[in-house]
């Protein structure tokens, strides 16, 4: 699935996301996906909650094809989670946005023309920026992806970023907009249940 915040799907209704594990995907890999919906309940107004009989509902697989929530093999990390349960919400690729051409240089010469189409630009009628481009988002894809010969597919316009694209760590621009596609408002979902205050103590040594 590609999107950025899609304003052609429709959202899930009262920000309720079913999902099931398929019986195929390990066990000891559900852990990582619940950890991962957890944190992204932790800062936005999503929540995912396991059903296998809902009406609408993700279906949590291994392997690919299917256009369906499909982690691959060996890749699993709670922001690769995280980037696909994004595009279930509705949620596209950074790297597609209509403006990315002002941060991004897209070269396709080692791109096979099969996969080309992962680079295509989303007009504004099929999706809403809510903020500006972020070259951290969870939603960008890493310099080299989809060449042949591992060069590099996506050149950042400010170079110092070129090894930021692709982190694969939610970003806060991602957080704010999942929230305003949610249109969570308030800041109830910022306030975390802490009652005890961590402080660091620093002692200053002289320079004798
Ligand atoms: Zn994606």
């Amino acid at each position: 699935m590609i999107r950025q915040a899609s304003t052609v799907y429709n959202k899930w209704t009262n920000n309720e996301i079913f999902y099931y594990f398929d019986k195929n995907f390990p066990l000891k890999k559900r852990d990582l996906v619940e950890k991962a919906l957890s944190i992204l309940e932790e800062v936005t107004c999503a929540r995912f909650k396991q059903n296998s009989t809902s009406k609408n509902r993700i279906r949590v697989f291994q392997g690919n094809g299917e256009q369906e929530l499909s982690l691959g093999q060996g890749c699993h990390s709670i922001g690769t989670i995280q980037h696909e349960f994004l595009h279930a919400i509705g949620i596209w690729h950074e790297h597609m946005r209509s403006d990315r051409d002002d941060y991004l240089t897209v070269d396709l010469s080692d791109v096979s023309p099969s996969k080309q189409y992962n680079f295509d630009k989303l007009n504004e009628r099929v999706s809403q920026n809510f903020i500006d481009f972020d070259y951290a988002s969870v939603m960008h894809y890493p310099p080299a992806v989809f060449t042949t010969n591992n060069t590099v597919s996506m050149y950042t316009i400010s170079r110092e970023f070129q090894f930021t694209i692709g982190m694969k760590q939610l970003a806060f621009s991602d957080i704010y907009k999942i929230n305003q596609f949610l249109n969570c408002t308030g800041i109830e979902f910022y306030l975390i249940d802490c009652p005890i205050v961590s402080v660091a103590r620093i002692k200053v040594f002289p320079n004798l």
